[in-house]
């Protein structure tokens, strides 16, 4: 029976608190062309990240010194995707320069790589997980021209391999960014994501854990590439008494409206975290006798849980497009995972790097199957999806 209300797979989460500081804004005419709301959004991103407050007194961004020893410093930005061009930027990547990144990921996390004229190198996923492939990462640092820079991916929420990532990037002395868009609040052995690159990024946009319609976030230990970012991010406009652009600048900041509604959103986020990971475990103990099992979580990773990815096994009487095409018939929202970037035609032309025979990212593809996993997901809504699924491969 298709159902009346149509579930969403990760809908917007609103408060209630949004319309207070939009109020303030309103009101205080702070609309345009910054405003109190962003300062105060980095200042609260920074203190989410890094545990404690301890503001450092920069203007433009906020720092923090943290009980995981790294000092946290944040943009607000108008997405996730812009956050990657200007940390890209900010690492030098231009014309000809080779950027390596998780093949298995959303085209957000290649496109600016591509925005700055430089050639990307797909890196498949690991054989027990969703991220990053430390044996084809390295098989790609003794196989490709030396890269400018490695974006690693916390996929769906999920911290990638840092222990076992980090020290081979290190021995190249190439710099991270850690694209960490669906990862906020997610924690790799009691650090959080974002923190574990020379910068992090973070998206805002509708789908994410926490949004402000659409936006991002750059974060650094670095301050002065912090201010960079943020002077760049403003048409790189110098502190003149007329119009003065020494250097290319792009219109990539967030406005303070949005900062608002961002930080109604940040104060939710553990109890949105809770929530997706209650809805995690009961999918877990409910499919516990089916042909599938959902994505691992690796030793030392608390993830945010943002989305409940099933995989479906070899003996499943129907496929994760198949199981996806029923539930759709349903009105209920599920999506294959991310289809392998090296697959996509615009990308066609760019390498790809699998350590093993088969790629690891195109199983996943196959065989995965993202669940409604929104923290407004009722537990009807949740009954509902579990007995559809359970009809469907048992
Ligand atoms: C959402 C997302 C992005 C892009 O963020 P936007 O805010 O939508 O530009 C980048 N990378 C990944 C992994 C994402 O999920």
């Amino acid at each position: 029976m298709r159902l009346e209300k149509r579930i969403f797979l990760s809908p917007p989460d609103l408060t209630g608190k949004e319309i207070d500081f939009l109020r303030e804004a309103l009101d205080t005419n702070w609309v345009a062309p910054a405003g109190p709301h962003i300062a105060a959004f980095e200042l609260e991103l920074c203190s989410t990240l890094c545990g404690y407050a301890a503001p450092c007194g920069y203007a433009a961004s906020c720092g923090y010194a943290a009980p995981c020893g790294v000092a946290a410093h944040a943009c607000a930005l108008s997405s996730g995707t812009a956050a990657l061009h200007l940390t890209l930027l900010e690492l030098g990547v231009g014309d000809g320069d080779t950027v390596f990144v998780s093949d298995l990921t959303f085209a957000g996390s290649v496109n600016p790589i591509l925005y700055c004229g430089a050639t990307p190198v797909f890196i498949d996923a690991a054989p027990d997980g969703c991220n990053m492939d430390p044996a084809a990462l390295e098989r790609a640092f003794a196989t490709q021209p030396r890269p400018k820079a490695v974006v690693i991916v916390d996929l769906y929420g999920i911290p990638a391999d840092y222990d076992r990532l980090l020290p081979l990037c290190a021995s190249h002395g190439v710099p991270v960014i850690e694209d960490a868009a669906e990862a906020l609040g997610a924690t790799y052995k009691g650090k959080s994501c974002g923190l574990f690159g020379a910068f992090g990024v973070f998206s805002f946009n509708g789908n994410k854990i926490i949004t402000t319609s659409g936006g991002g976030m750059a974060v650094a230990a670095d301050a002065d590439a912090i201010r960079h970012i943020n002077f760049r991010a403003n048409q790189a406009k110098e502190p003149a008494p007329y119009y003065l652009h020494k250097e290319l600048g792009y219109n990539y900041r967030m406005s303070n409206l949005l900062a608002g509604v961002g930080r109604a959103q940040l104060a939710s986020l553990p109890d949105k975290i809770a929530r997706r990971k209650a809805i995690y475990e009961r999918y877990r103990a409910a499919f516990a006798d089916l042909p599938l099992t959902l994505l691992p979580i690796p030793a030392g990773c608390a993830p945010n849980y943002w989305l409940s990815v099933a995989v479906l096994s070899p003996e499943a009487p129907l496929s994760a497009a198949a199981l996806t095409e029923q539930l759709e018939g349903d009105n209920i929202e599920a999506r294959r995972i991310w289809n392998p970037m090296h697959r996509q035609p615009v990308f066609a032309d760019y390498p790809r790097i699998i350590a093993g025979r088969a790629s690891n990212a195109d199983e996943l593809f196959e065989n995965g199957i993202c669940l409604p996993s929104g923290s407004s997901l009722t537990e009807e809504e949740q009954g509902e999806i579990i007995s559809r699924v359970c009809d469907r491969l048992s």
